[in-house]
């Protein structure tokens, strides 16, 4: 039997899909539950559901939460642990509950059941076999002997939640094929392996009246439960893998940083302390850690909201090491590019990525053409930024200011001081200004800063440029 007076959470999915952001939450969750109260977290794959478990899910789990900075790290049970290895002490469980009279065992078939049940009127098993004394045998199902009264879950999250025995029917603890119910099975692993706090999503609190049941009639305390409320979303519909992106595989495919994740996966439902005051929710993984409190976690439906997600994203990618965003960034340009001149810009980009998947590179592209090479200007972007009156004289303007300017005055202040200069003849914002010179340099409307870009650019090539872009006015 295993030590019972050190926390020890466990982190139990079923391997039977992709890794879902509520299963990351939950098994954060147990992380930081373990880790404030030294304790330990063990993995365990619940894959007794044959025909839907495969190996490679196992496999997705593992390194999912190797992303988010998890691994089982209890010494007592080196994992990933298989519930299906346990079907011995499942079974040998559900036999002392029968030998101890906490079970009986019943020979009628779900057909016969759900026709006592029409007759009656009451929906569910009546018991009809409570009393028959029946032995094991071909065909029977074991059912757990559910006692009068009022079954009181004290749940961390949720508070105290009475459940009516009476509503919960003699359920079935080993089917007349043999093999364990989840119920029987989840709690039987539980209770072997020390588990102090069953912290999961609460779709399973329909569940733990039943095995608070098991854990008592198997002479054990219950564990310490915590239901955390489920992910909706924007239309306060639960996560589906059908409609929603639930994948963690796939907001890392798109270019998030793990760190923003489990930030952000941790303050669904929870706000951590100080942030109010603080004015962000932005927190290192130890510092929520060391006050994470599940207390604290709000029992409503909390929205996953990847809008906020991306301003979380955002938000960690400005604060990376201008090095390592270089380093990451760069993992997609072409080799001919020039990487010290990436790295000059990187900061500006880095300023307004919100995903590594952004395509980066396609940003600033015309950086890196050859210089003499034309930059290939898209029409509609021209026509749209030129069709001002005051486009043409002012370009024509923009191109005096700057051939007079020296090189050693090519500097992004100047630039800037100098255009504002010309611009203030015709009455109009910065905004709108650099419309025509940005599309004559850059190709397009949008795109990184204009001044540091021509700054980078050079004094040689961007007079050339704006030189071949100027006859276009003429031209209609
Ligand atoms: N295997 C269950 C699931 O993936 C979890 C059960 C539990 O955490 O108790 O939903």
């Amino acid at each position: 039997m295993t030590d019972r007076s050190a926390v020890r959470v466990r982190f139990a999915p079923s391997p039977t899909g992709m890794f879902h952001v509520g299963g990351a939450r939950s098994a954060l969750h147990n992380w930081a539950v373990a880790h404030r109260l030294g304790g330990s977290f063990v993995l365990r794959i619940e894959d007794t559901d044959e025909a839907r478990s495969r190996p490679e899910w196992t496999a997705g789990i593992i390194d999912a939460l190797a992303w988010i900075g998890i691994s089982a790290d209890d010494p007592a049970f080196e994992g990933p642990l298989l519930q299906s290895a346990a079907a011995g002490a499942h079974i040998g469980a559900a036999e002392r509950l029968y030998q101890q009279g906490h079970a009986y065992y019943c020979d009628l078939t779900p057909a016969q059941v759900q026709e006592r049940a029409d007759a009656s009127g009451t929906p569910g098993y009546d018991g009809y076999s409570r009393d028959r004394g029946l032995g094991p045998g071909e065909g029977r199902v074991l059912r757990f002997r559910v006692p009068d009264g009022v079954t009181v879950v004290d749940d961390l999250v949720r508070g105290r939640v009475e459940f009516d025995n009476s509503s919960l029917e003699d359920f079935v603890l080993v089917r007349s094929d043999g093999s364990p119910v989840f119920v029987l099975a989840n709690a039987v692993d539980d209770i072997e392996m020390g588990i102090t706090h069953v912290i999961r999503g609460e779709e399973h609190l329909p569940n733990t009246p039943k095995q608070q049941l098991i854990w008592s009639a198997l002479g054990h305390a219950p564990p310490v439960w915590a239901h955390v409320p489920v992910l909706v979303n924007e239309s306060r519909k639960k996560l589906s893998k059908r409609r929603d992106k639930v994948s963690l595989d796939q907001y890392r495919e798109e270019g998030y940083l793990p760190e923003a994740m489990v930030n952000y996966l941790m303050t669904l439902g929870w706000t951590p302390p100080g942030a109010e005051e603080a004015g962000t929710e932005i927190m290192s993984w130890p510092d929520m850690e060391a006050v994470f409190d599940l207390a604290d976690v709000n029992s409503s439906p909390a929205f996953f909201d990847v809008r906020k997600l991306d301003a979380f994203n955002g938000e960690y990618i400005r604060a990376m090491d201008v090095d390592e965003f270089v380093e990451r960034a760069t993992e997609e340009i072409p080799d001919d590019w020039d990487r010290d001149r990436f790295a000059r810009i990187a900061p500006l980009l880095q300023e307004r990525t919100v995903r590594f998947d952004e395509e980066i590179p396609g940003k600033v592209d015309f950086l890196f053409i050859p210089d003499g090479t034309d930059v290939e200007i898209d029409d509609a972007s021209w026509a749209k930024a030129t069709k001002a009156e005051w486009a043409e004289p002012l370009f024509a303007d923009v191109i005096d200011a700057y051939e007079a300017l020296t090189d050693d005055r090519w500097r992004t202040d100047v630039l800037k001081s100098e255009y504002e200069r010309v611009m203030t003849t015709y009455g109009i914002k910065l905004g709108k200004a650099q419309a025509p010179v940005r599309v004559a340099i850059t190709g397009r409307s949008v795109g990184p800063p204009l001044f540091e870009s021509l700054e980078e650019l050079g004094r040689d090539e961007t007079l050339r440029r704006l030189a071949v872009a100027r006859p276009r006015f003429g031209s209609g």
